[in-house]
């Protein structure tokens, strides 16, 4: 039997004899099937083929890089508490130095507490990372019929979860129904958000964005622009660090609302183009 995963998403999908038809991640409207078709590998083949690096972004909390990249490619973040290591958004890779790694950085603090991520696109092989880190895997309930493998590691969460002493999930829905953030109290006192796909930060840091699909430009409602800005509006936060390198290093809860409204005021019309003219035929 053989764990397969989806060489286009990097998620781990069942222990099976054939590889499964489709992935149904990718077969969805928010992720996409590359045009010769449904391509699969494997831990085996995948093996030895990536280097992993760590990199501090602040005390507390590191992101750890393999190259070349994998699947969508999300950096994973390691948040370091009281009760453990927290590990947000794994890549769909694990061999014995990038496992070794993370033990090295958990070990001082007794160990893994939880593997977790923002939505189903960024698990990547996240049922493996748990059982060789001896963590449960926590997932929305809401986004539970997107776990390709599922796994007694397997927890379930809603609204808010307190994950460890000083980082809570909380629910912003939106990209998914279980979409989520990760909110730390940070070493200097103020908050950090760790958003994946639940906040997309783009090139200019002044501004974030929210979509249903990243890919296929497919954008959210104003209810639920509405919706994800309220949800993390409850907490403070100066930084907001991302799924893939880009970061919002302060006044990050500005730059939150601040897009929130550009992007309602575009759904809406309440914002025009100043050079727009009436086009009559
Ligand atoms: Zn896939
Ligand atoms: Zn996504």
């Amino acid at each position: 039997m053989t764990l397969w995963i989806c060489e286009t998403c990097a998620v781990e999908h069942a222990d099976t004899a054939e590889p499964p038809e489709r992935c149904e991640i990718c077969s969805d409207d928010r992720q996409w099937v590359p045009p010769r078709g449904q391509c699969w590998t494997t831990h085996d083949a995948l093996r030895g083929t990536r280097q992993a690096a760590l990199t501090t972004l602040e005390p507390g909390l590191d992101r750890l890089v393999l190259t070349p990249e994998i699947g969508i490619g999300q950096q994973t973040l390691l948040v370091s508490t009281d009760a453990g290591l927290v590990v947000w958004e794994p890549p769909g890779y694990a061999d014995d130095e990038v496992l070794g790694t993370v033990q090295d950085l958990a070990r001082p603090l007794g160990g893994v507490a939880a593997i977790t991520a923002s939505h189903p696109h960024l698990v990547g092989a996240a049922v493996t990372w748990a059982r060789e880190l001896g963590a449960p895997y926590l997932v929305n309930r809401a986004d539970l019929r997107w776990v390709r493998r599922p796994d007694a590691v397997v927890e379930t969460w809603h609204d808010v979860e307190q994950v460890a002493p000083g980082a809570r999930l909380v629910q912003t829905g939106g990209h998914f129904p279980g979409s989520a953030v990760l909110h730390l109290d940070a070493h200097d006192g103020a908050g950090v958000l760790l958003v994946g796909d639940s906040i997309a930060v783009k090139p200019d840091r002044r501004w974030v964005s929210f979509m249903r699909s990243y890919v296929n430009d497919v954008p959210l409602s104003e209810r639920l622009v509405r919706q994800i800005a309220g949800r993390v509006g409850g907490y403070d936060y100066d930084r907001l660090y991302g799924a893939f390198g880009a970061d919002v290093t302060w006044g990050a809860r500005a730059v939150v609302e601040a897009s929130a409204e550009r992007y309602v005021g575009w759904l809406t019309d309440a914002l025009r183009d100043p050079d727009e003219v009436e086009l009559t035929w």
